[in-house]
């Protein structure tokens, strides 16, 4: 039999590629903890955990066994009208964790569906006021997926063309730092009086999909401060961010004021199943709950809060919570600072950042972000034994909470070795 790489061209179509391209594909037969096994008996090591999905290890045998138990119990059921256990146990230990002020979660699918219907709160919470409202703000360079919602307020693809003209309204700003809040703010204040702006969503902290670009808390804050007062309905995005990452368990945690919405997805069921839950304060359930009918939020996915993946998320949760897997981030955290001394004065690279567990260094060289030089890297890592995936001239780390002292030691080694080759 021809190998699956072979079969695979025959019938799929891959997620952000031009297949005339970028042909191949490599056939993954196993995962256990951070390691990726492929068809021809190499192993790798998963140094951005497949995505920020699968934090406590692939496979993970505590979450493999509550997963299991509750298939043989009950697998899947319609969530509206009906509920159950894991559903409810999993709200009751979510906002344990969540910022305060959150008190409603609403399931759906995906990252993308997470922020789809964040959008759709906001938006329909001025509605139901009687207030028109239709315009969201977002950051530059952001990324919230890739649904007609979230690739309107994500600014990041330069492959959106045949899209746009059906973009809803949306009004960009540089992310937040210590020297531009100012002239934000004042930016912000002058929108406001033009436009009717009802939201605005952003990825707090990091924004993932720019090149694990970092921001500054304080200045974030000014700007959801100024916002809320304005009753701009703030939304985090916490796909990327949430659960651990940042070294607490949201990177909002780092910010004084909080969100009106959060948006999870991503690691929240440990890369197991795909489920995103888009959670908000009494302030915005209260605008949807009235006598009339049609104030509710008439969105609904089949498999809305599916007992599998809830399963998963509360096992997930546990871990998260654990003793163990909290020291394993602070391990993963110190690691990278030793390493960032080693490397940050190298020539090759223009500058370097962390924010818990993920850590990032740009090359001093230009880099397109599906070209050539990127892929050179990219093979360097994997004929190397690691999984890395560069985004143009940026290289970053983002391990899952249970990779060993001795495979970061490696994750870094070939980060070092690819400063040689470039
Ligand atoms: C990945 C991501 C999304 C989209 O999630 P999907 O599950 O891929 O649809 C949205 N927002 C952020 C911040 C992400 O990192």
């Amino acid at each position: 039999m021809e190998n699956l790489s072979a079969r695979d061209q025959k019938h799929l179509w891959h997620p952000l590629t031009q297949h005339k391209l970028h042909p191949k594909t490599l056939g993954i037969v196993k995962a256990q903890g951070a390691l990726l096994f492929d068809e021809n008996g190499n192993e790798y090591i998963d140094g951005i955990a497949s995505w920020y999905t699968c934090m406590y290890g692939h496979c993970n045998v505590y979450i493999l066994s509550k997963v299991s138990a509750q298939m043989k119990q009950l697998d899947q059921v319609v969530f509206s009208g009906f509920t159950h256990e894991p559903a409810v146990n999993l709200s009751e230990e979510l906002v344990k964790i969540l910022p305060g002020n959150q008190q409603k979660l609403f399931f759906s699918d995906n990252g993308s569906t997470a922020t789809e219907v964040g959008i759709k709160m906001a938006l329909q919470y001025h509605f139901n006021r009687g207030e028109k409202r239709n315009v969201m703000l977002a950051l530059e360079d952001g990324f919230h997926g890739d649904t007609f919602g979230a690739m309107s307020v994500s600014g990041l693809s330069v492959y959106n063309g045949p899209f746009e003209e059906h973009f809803i309204q949306v009004e960009r700003f540089p992310a937040p730092t210590k020297d531009n809040i100012d002239d934000i703010l004042a930016h912000l204040n002058m929108l406001m009086e033009q436009k009717n702006i009802a939201g605005f969503i952003y990825e707090p902290l990091v924004q993932g999909a720019a090149a694990m670009k970092m921001h500054d808390a304080e200045a974030l804050n000014k700007v959801l401060k100024l916002l809320q007062y304005n009753d701009v309905v703030t939304i985090a995005d916490e796909v990327m961010t949430g659960f651990g990452k940042t070294g607490n368990y949201f990177a909002s945690d780092y910010v004084e004021t909080k969100p009106d919405v959060v948006c999870l997805s991503k690691a929240l069921t440990a890369g197991l199943v795909p489920m995103a839950i888009t959670t908000c304060t009494q302030k915005i359930y209260s605008a949807f709950y009235s006598d009339e009918l049609k104030k509710g939020l008439f969105h609904g996915h089949t498999y809305t809060a599916n007992p599998l993946a809830c399963t998963a998320a509360l096992a997930g949760l546990e871990l998260l919570r654990s003793e163990e897997m909290q020291k394993n981030i602070h391990r993963i955290m110190e690691s990278h600072q030793q390493f960032d001394l080693q490397i940050k004065d190298s020539p090759k690279i223009a500058r370097t950042r962390q924010c818990g567990v993920i850590y990032a260094l740009d090359l001093n060289l230009k880099i397109e972000r599906y070209g050539n030089l990127r892929d050179k890297l990219f093979r360097h890592f994997m004929d190397n034994g690691v999984f890395l995936r560069p985004l143009g001239n940026t290289i970053y780390v983002l391990p899952p909470y249970i990779i060993t002292d001795e495979q970061l030691q490696k994750v870094y080694g070939t980060i070092k070795s690819a400063l040689e080759i470039i």
